[in-house]
């Protein structure tokens, strides 16, 4: 589309993209109309700031059922721009779909307004890891002297970052699932999925269809395509893009790395893949111990980071410094406190079962505060491979039962306190049973492998909440 005047565009969603993609779309000269599910105070202040500039804002209609709102397409619409969670069965889309009317996401709206002019973009996604990578990825991409930020689904929208003033030289860009499923004709420099596990199931509807959407994110890579050695269906989705000719398949691994890899030797990270120097090898890149922290999940995506990085050409000094330049952010097995010999660890941001996993294999001997709402996961597996390391379990939230039959089925030893409550003092009431099973030496660690909303309003919330009351813990102890 070069011609937006007078175009009828429909956004699907207020919000962290649909906000943006409104009035940007207006300022194109676009007829907008935004529909919104919800129909609360917030939405009512976001949709007075769109009709203060024309924008027609429809709210309600929560229940994607009959009638006004969401459910039906607005007269006229030629073109829908969704928020990229709506789910694509909802009665819109069907609608759009049977009139032949195109449906896009925000990140496709930027891709097609600016995307393949604008700074190349160096695409991140998979399960889990993926915000983490791109930060080290743009504390890597900076390090080496170039204009860069962090964006996408980390919170910066890609319409801000690729229309905004800011000049980039490149782009460290975090895409979910979700997004890629919107955006069909995005186009990277180069990409990487760090893993695969079953997540957002209920969304996608099938394990399959998930993996295909977050496939879509190697579709016409021009330099590299990043997958994950140890997860094969990584390589696999590497197979089955569509590729730019001359672009390369590189693998990372937390074991030593074959030709075309990028992988650890030694307790150093080196690559095989991008050589500076003809008369080696392998290319030293970083130790271990400037991975923050050095947990082996990190350390891959340190690895996935710094393969992008070389990609894109950036030297291997740029690597190490920037990952020593790199903290992670809150809720990610942030270290709250110790209290009475036992560490209190604050992974809140394990709201599945694969991060979960990363998170007790990271620890010996633990106190599991685990539980919220599931999304559909089943938790056997988690639970069979993590029983060794656990000294005793708090189950919280909406589908804790699921995690509890689990546990009876898989570790029937292990003691496990089942907290029926969901008020705003569950947390302190988890973190005090927590303390009753712990003993010196043990890590209590939250990393609930559900998400939150049953009790929370996000995962922020509910690691803050940890938090506090392991200081009240402390306070109480001293
Ligand atoms: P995302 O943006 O994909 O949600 P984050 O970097 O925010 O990923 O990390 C989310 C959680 O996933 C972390 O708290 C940690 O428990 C887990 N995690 C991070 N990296 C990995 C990885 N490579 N493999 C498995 N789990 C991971």
């Amino acid at each position: 589309v070069t011609d937006w005047q007078g175009k009828s565009v429909t956004v699907a969603g207020l919000g962290v993209s649909g906000i943006p993609a409104a009035k940007v779309l207006h300022g194109l000269g676009a007829v907008v109309t935004v529909v919104n599910d919800g129909d609360d105070e917030r939405s009512r202040a976001q949709a007075a700031e769109l009709e203060a500039l024309g924008i027609t804002v429809r709210l309600g209609d929560a229940r994607g059922g009959a009638a006004e709102g969401c459910s039906t397409l607005p007269e006229g619409t030629e073109l829908i721009v969704t928020a990229p969670g709506w789910k694509p069965d909802k009665p819109l889309f069907a609608a759009a779909a049977a009139a032949g009317v195109p449906v896009w996401g925000d990140v496709e709206l930027a891709w097609r307004l600016r995307g393949p002019d604008a700074a190349p973009w160096l695409a991140v996604t998979g399960t889990n890891g993926k915000t983490t990578t791109v930060q080290m990825l743009a504390s890597i991409l900076k390090a080496a002297g170039l204009r860069t930020a962090a964006v996408g689904n980390i919170g910066v929208s890609l319409l801000d970052a690729v229309l905004g003033d800011e000049q980039y030289d490149v782009l460290a860009v975090e895409l979910s699932s979700y997004q890629l499923h919107w955006a069909p004709s995005l186009r990277a420099h180069s990409a990487a999925v760090l893993n695969l596990a079953p997540d957002h199931l209920d969304w996608h509807g099938s394990m399959e269809a998930y993996a295909a959407d977050k496939g879509r994110i190697y579709e016409g890579n021009r330099v590299a395509c990043v997958y994950n050695v140890a997860d094969k269906a990584t390589e696999d989705l590497v197979r089955e893009a569509d590729v730019e000719e001359g672009c390369r398949a590189i693998g990372f691994t937390l074991g030593t790395p074959g030709p075309s890899q990028l992988g650890v030797v030694e307790g150093i990270l080196v690559d095989r893949a991008f050589v500076e120097n003809r008369q080696k090898n392998a290319q030293e890149l970083a130790e271990v111990s400037d991975v923050h922290p050095p947990a082996p999940h990190n350390i891959a995506n340190a690895l996935a980071a710094a393969a992008l990085a070389r990609a894109y050409g950036v030297p291997a000094s740029a690597v190490r410094d920037g990952l020593r330049a790199f903290s992670p952010d809150a809720h990610r097995i942030a270290h709250v406190a110790d209290v009475d010999g036992v560490a209190y660890v604050d992974d809140s941001k394990a709201t599945n079962t694969h991060a979960a996993e990363a998170s007790l294999a990271a620890y010996e001997s633990i106190v599991w505060i685990a539980g919220g709402l599931a999304k559909g996961a089943t938790f056997d597996e988690l639970v069979a491979k993590s029983a060794p390391r656990l000294r005793g379990v708090v189950l919280i939230g909406a589908d804790r039962a699921l995690i509890g039959e689990a546990l009876a089925r898989h570790a029937p030893e292990v003691p496990v306190v089942d907290l029926d409550r969901n008020d705003t003092g569950a947390m302190l009431a988890a973190v005090q049973e927590a303390r009753g099973l712990a003993q010196a030496g043990d890590t209590v660690l939250l990393a609930p492998a559900c998400a939150s909303m049953d009790m929370f309003a996000n995962y922020n919330k509910r690691g803050d909440a940890f938090a506090e009351a392991v200081r009240e813990l402390g306070a109480a102890s001293a």
